[in-house]
């Protein structure tokens, strides 16, 4: 991207959830909001699991994540397959990562790529 004043090349910039161009030399200069594309995604997604062994681990960790109590979670993890959370992408990839970090065995539906 070149300076439209002065013809010096600009550098892309992107930080918290914006980018832009700056000239070094003349400091013209633009920005526009820029999110991830999981930050805009309004898909409902849902995470289900199943086939977890009862373990107390795995029990608290479904607990903490479905925000449930101990029996309850309980159960969930000895049904052959159950929901644990459903919401945005934003909450679905932290929770994403902390399921993959306790060995809970899971998917989400629709198809999650991020
Ligand atoms: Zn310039």
């Amino acid at each position: 991207m070149k300076c439209k004043k002065c013809g010096n090349e600009m550098p892309e910039y992107r930080e918290n959830h914006s980018s832009g161009y700056t000239c070094p030399k003349c400091g013209l200069g633009w920005a526009t909001s820029y999110f991830e594309p999981y930050e805009t995604d309004q898909t409902e997604y849902t995470i289900i699991i199943f086939g977890n062994d009862a373990t107390k681990r795995n029990i608290r960790v479904v607990a903490e994540y479905a925000n449930i109590n101990y029996l309850q979670a309980k159960k969930l993890i000895e049904m052959p397959e159950a929901t644990l959370f459903s919401g945005k992408a934003p909450e679905i990839i932290e929770k994403k990562k902390a399921l993959i970090e306790n060995n809970i065995s899971f998917k989400i539906t629709p198809d999650f790529t991020y």
